[in-house]
């Protein structure tokens, strides 16, 4: 079939197998240049001794999970498990991005001589979570690193059975702010209604820290973390602006859970002498962040002002400067009052917020949007789905279970 790309309501609903591996390959490029020549002072060189080497990524197949299964592997030669759910392709349809980067990496990593293999399904049910402890102990023995980098609409609680949906919503009031969608510059006003309270609370147990622990404790109680085995997820903060409708709305309270059983998990570690933390990353367009409402806006302004202050990373460098800035280096790790890691540093530099906030006063409602990057936001995009590399032939006829 011939793929094209197909986007509604700021979804792809189609990913290009070569695109997706050629986006695969290039991280592992510029990861492996980095370690290996020091290309940017910025990104120091891996403290080899310290980086673990069995590796289990809950979420990476795409976005920030994907990023640290390739840091993970190509500066550390780590093994690594990623367990994710995917759509998979055929003869006329084509599968999610996340299967056919998973198939990228996985082809590359064992060619390069790593162990690499995934569980695909509900990484929220209890049997997924079985599937991958025998994974483990048959192909790694333990792990030595457990990175929880969900993103999901959705969870059927593993006990009742019962269905929680995230919503993106404030919380006590409407909040009206301006908007663009992906592909279309025109910016718009968007009023999104608040949540009820049931909303608020499903919320919290779709993307809170309830299913982090209950993999951490199935992974402890069947010994299959290492002594000193470290487990981070990740979270969000982000500017005043957007705080309406993420960091004080529903997705904020499910972070606040999220980050409060980082401490919950660092107590129930300390008999491996073990440790939890969660990251505070960047604002990058991934499939989660894509139909944040708002968020698209301020990616826009946000990529253009660190791209001109030369500053703007993709997720692969945020992981990068996570693992070999923060948390595998011969210092102590490390972190904010709060305890979190923060490699949102340079989006939050108080000069760079002081730009955005100057270019978000310049819009107007029905006019193109100004001073700022949706080319670059929609590149991006385009990328994570296989979209929009030069060199690939996007008319050729291909079957789409071939990566
Ligand atoms: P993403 O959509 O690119 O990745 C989500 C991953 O979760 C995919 O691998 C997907 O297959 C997997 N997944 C979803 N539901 C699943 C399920 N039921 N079972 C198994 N796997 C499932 O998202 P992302 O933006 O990389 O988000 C990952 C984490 O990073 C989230 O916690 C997010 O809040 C956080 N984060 C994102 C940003 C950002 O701007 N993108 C910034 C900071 C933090």
């Amino acid at each position: 079939m011939i793929i094209t790309k197909k986007v509604m309501r700021n979804v792809s609903l189609t990913a290009h197998p070569a695109g997706c591996k050629r986006y695969v390959q290039q991280q592992i490029a510029w990861v492996k240049n980095q370690a290996q020549n020091g290309v940017d002072a910025r990104y120091p060189k891996p403290t080899a001794e310290m980086l673990p080497r069995r590796v289990l990524v809950i979420g990476g197949s795409t976005g920030y999970g994907l990023s640290s299964r390739i840091v993970a592997a190509y500066t550390g030669g780590a093994d690594t498990i990623n367990v994710s759910f995917e759509r998979e392709p055929a003869e006329k349809k084509t599968a999610t991005p996340g299967w056919y980067n998973t198939m990228a990496f996985e082809q590359q990593a064992q060619k390069d001589g790593m162990k690499a293999s995934s569980v695909f399904g509900d990484a929220f049910s209890t049997a997924i979570k079985e599937e991958t402890a025998r994974k483990i102990k048959e192909e790694l023995g333990q792990v030595d690193l457990v990175i929880y980098s969900l993103a999901s609409p959705l969870r059927n609680d593993p006990v009742t059975g019962e269905t929680y949906r995230s919503v993106l919503k404030p919380i006590g009031k409407p909040f009206t702010a301006l908007s663009v969608d992906l592909g279309d510059d025109v910016v718009k006003q968007a009023t999104i209604d608040p949540a009820t309270d049931e909303q608020v609370q499903d919320t919290i147990k779709v993307m809170g820290g309830e299913d982090w622990m209950l993999w951490i404790d199935f992974l402890l109680a069947q010994n299959l973390l290492a002594t000193g085995a470290m487990t981070v997820a990740y979270s969000y903060i982000g500017p005043r602006i957007t705080y309406p409708v993420y960091r004080e709305g529903t997705i904020g309270k499910a972070k606040e859970h999220l980050e409060n059983s980082a401490s919950a998990l660092t107590n129930k570690l300390e008999a491996i002498g073990g440790k939890a933390f969660v990251s505070v990353n960047k604002a990058l367009v991934t499939r989660a962040s894509a139909v944040i409402p708002v968020v698209p806006l301020y990616m826009a302004l946000l990529y253009q002002v660190m791209k001109e202050k030369h500053i703007h990373e993709h997720c692969t460098q945020q992981i990068y400067r996570l693992f070999h800035s923060r948390l595998y280096t011969k210092d102590e790790i490390p972190t904010d009052q709060e305890g979190r890691l923060r490699v949102d540093d340079w989006e939050m530099l108080e000069e760079v917020q002081k730009e955005v906030e100057r270019r978000w006063a310049l819009q107007k409602e029905g006019q193109p949007l100004l001073q700022g990057d949706l080319d670059g936001v929609m590149e991006e995009y385009e990328h994570i789905h296989g979209f929009g590399f030069p060199d690939i032939d996007y008319q050729a006829d291909i079957d789409p279970r071939i990566v």
